[in-house]
């Protein structure tokens, strides 16, 4: 039987022996080699991974475009409404809770006291309003050029170049992860919502697209043969990626942590702040979500963690609930079985709006900071940090370290200094990680939920459809 269950799960179980791996052998050499890996050495250590990270990315369009696309035009509209207004009211009450729960802990617990200037901290960084980042969140639900808004801004790599330009934060650490807020923070307009691409607006379109077709009838009927099937070829490709994931995951973790500064530095008031973030993740990861899932999608919890947990160690391993996503549906749909209208929606909005993890991490950073320069927040203060970091983490791109940069529009909210972020970017590399998996697991768990929903939907119009029959 437990032969059985291996075979059955071959892929999650070489996945779990890569990271075990990776951990064991990085701290291995990390506390027991005298050599100190330089960037370049992490980097060509870290190159498998750099490839399997390439080969998500790629799959990211095609993916998302085939399934809103194929998923929307195969629903009727009004399924298709109702499957939008569950997703979205799911999505902000999850992002809500959470916020709320690390709002709580970060005043219970109080991490930050006393002084900036005795903590690790260098550089500079923007000023953002909260209004030219909401309208950069408008902007890019309206790309003017959909080409444009597909294209990642290419970055070769440059171990040497410690500090990029003087407008970007200054980080000490130059480690993979940083490289890439670097480049975030470089390419940013307004500091607000970035990514290399922009998914948002794909999305809008896509979804314009299917319902555009669903509308249409039978001239509609070969463009959705055509975005099925290309769906389904895109999914196949997913499938040999995926049995690639071990190995690239494997190396991602491991260049982390041979990359990674010495926990020493980490001591202290940013201990806490860990500590205190990391609760509230594994509270709202383990505790929140798993009991939605068991009230309103009626089904055993636990059973569905293992069935995403690959998805979830994959975001774990990347960083990003993008580059996630093809892993995120395949398992979902052949693990857990759900409906494939429901993830094909559900999931690509998801991934790219609907992050819990990061809205918890923009509240309690952001209350943290307040403690440690000695702001004094009052009810209204606490109130606005709450909209602005949900709205920060629905504008925050899936992609690593994404959310340390919306966190500016927070800070600028409430009337915080903007290099506040300094304090704290020393250890984010870890506390993104975590927060990509819980975004993740939120993500699947509104799947989970929604499915149930709307499959009562598709059974009560099959009975309507019979009686029409019937009366007939
Ligand atoms: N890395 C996160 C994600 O992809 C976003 C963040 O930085 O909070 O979900």
């Amino acid at each position: 039987k437990f032969g059985q269950w291996i075979k059955d799960n071959l892929l999650l179980v070489l996945i779990i022996i890569g990271v075990v791996l990776a951990l064991l052998i990085g701290f291995l050499l990390k506390e027991h080699s005298s050599h100190d890996f330089t960037k370049r050495e992490v980097y060509y250590i870290s190159f498998p991974g750099v490839l399997f990270l390439n080969m998500l990315k790629m799959l990211i369009i095609p993916l998302i475009v085939t399934s809103v696309v194929a998923g929307l035009a195969t629903l009727d509209v009004s399924t298709a409404g109702r499957m939008g207004w569950r997703t979205v009211l799911y999505y902000f009450c999850t992002t809500i809770l959470a916020v709320i729960l690390g709002i709580i802990l970060v005043v219970a617990i109080h991490p930050g006291k006393g002084n900036p200037d005795d903590m690790v901290r260098s550089g500079q960084s923007k000023q953002v309003k909260a209004e030219d980042a909401f309208m950069d969140l408008l902007r890019n639900i309206f790309p003017p050029n959909l080409i444009g808004a597909t294209m990642e801004k290419y970055k070769t790599f440059e171990p040497e170049v410690e500090d990029p330009g003087e407008t970007t934060l200054n980080a000490t650490n130059g480690t993979a992860d940083n490289d890439a807020m670097l480049l975030i923070m470089s390419d940013a307009p307004k500091g607000g919502m970035v990514s290399g691409m922009n998914v948002l607006g794909i999305i809008v379109f896509s979804i314009a697209l299917g319902v555009t077709i669903a509308k249409m009838g039978e001239l509609g009927t070969p463009l959705v043969i055509w975005f099925v099937a290309l769906n389904e070829a895109v999914m196949r490709i997913v499938w040999i990626v995926m049995w690639y994931s071990p190995i690239g995951i494997m190396f991602l973790v491991l260049g982390r942590v041979l990359g990674m500064d010495d926990w020493a530095t980490v001591a202290g008031q940013l201990g806490m702040y860990c500590v205190t973030v990391i609760t509230g993740l594994l509270i709202h990861g383990l505790i929140v979500l798993p009991l939605a899932y068991l009230i309103f999608a009626r089904k055993n919890p636990i059973k569905f963690l293992l069935n995403v947990l690959p998805a979830l160690l994959t975001a774990f391993g990347t960083a990003s609930s993008s580059a996630t996503l093809p892993v995120t549906i395949r398992c979902l749909e052949t693990k857990a079985r759900l409906d494939k209208r429901v993830t094909q929606f559900v999931l690509p909005v998801g991934a790219t709006i609907n992050m819990d993890g990061t809205a918890l991490y923009e509240a309690v950073a952001a209350i943290f900071i307040a403690q440690v320069y000695g702001y004094d927040l009052d009810i209204g203060g606490y109130i606005t940090i709450s909209i602005t970091a949900t709205l920060a983490s629905i504008g925050a791109a899936g992609i690593p370290e994404a959310g340390l940069v919306t966190m500016v529009i927070v800070l600028t909210a409430v009337g915080l200094p903007a290099e506040g972020v300094t304090l704290i970017i020393i250890i984010d590399w870890l506390i993104d990680r975590i927060r990509t998996t819980v975004n993740v697991f939120g993500d699947s768990v509104g799947a989970g939920i929604i499915n149930r929903y709307t499959l009562r939907d598709f059974e009560k119009q099959e009975e309507e459809q019979f009686h029409g029959v019937d009366a007939i």
